[in-house]
């Protein structure tokens, strides 16, 4: 008898979740303007703020970024997906100095956790928008951050 009891009450259970469903399906049928799908590729779509895309690395109109070549984003990434390649350079005050050489980013691996981001001392790396990239040669997903001929900014702390 219990067991008739619980398949009748399963039964009703069932139907309560599939009302519930119901309930947001209908919410949304009569109320498209709040739709949250967009007509992707006709519509280009309006992204958060905190939208990720790829870890990109801004460069001001001088073509400088803040990258000290720390190393820090690449021991966070928990994928492997950053490499430092730095240099040694001679300053003008005759001084040996360590700069980075090539950020590399692997986007074929990042996972976009943005912890790199959080990490960096120095907010040289940041979030882009860009979401588009589908590619037929996988190498063409690594990337150098550091644009050609670029430097780091004056008064970056290292
Ligand atoms: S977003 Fe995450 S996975 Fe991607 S490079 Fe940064 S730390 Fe690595
Ligand atoms: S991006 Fe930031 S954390 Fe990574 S090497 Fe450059 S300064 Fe260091």
């Amino acid at each position: 008898m219990k067991s008739i009891i619980d398949y009748i009450v399963s039964i009703f259970k069932g139907l309560g979740t599939l009302l519930t469903g119901m309930k947001v399906t209908g919410k949304y049928a009569f109320t498209p303007w709040k739709n949250v799908t967009h007509q992707y590729p006709d519509v280009y779509p309006v992204l958060s703020d905190r939208f990720r895309g790829e870890v990109i690395m801004p460069h001001n109109a001088n073509n400088e970024h803040k990258c000290t070549g720390c190393g820090i984003c690449e021991i966070n990434c928990p994928n492997g997906s950053i490499e430092i390649i730095s240099k040694m350079i001679t300053t003008p005050e005759g001084k040996k100095k360590k700069v980075i050489d090539q950020h590399i980013y692997h986007l074929g691996m990042c996972s976009l956790c943005n912890l790199c981001v959080k990490s960096c001392p120095s907010d040289a790396i940041t979030m882009g928008q860009k979401f588009e990239h589908a590619i037929w040669d996988r190498k063409l997903l690594t990337k150098v951050l550091n644009q050609p001929g670029s430097k780091i900014q004056e008064g970056i702390k290292e």
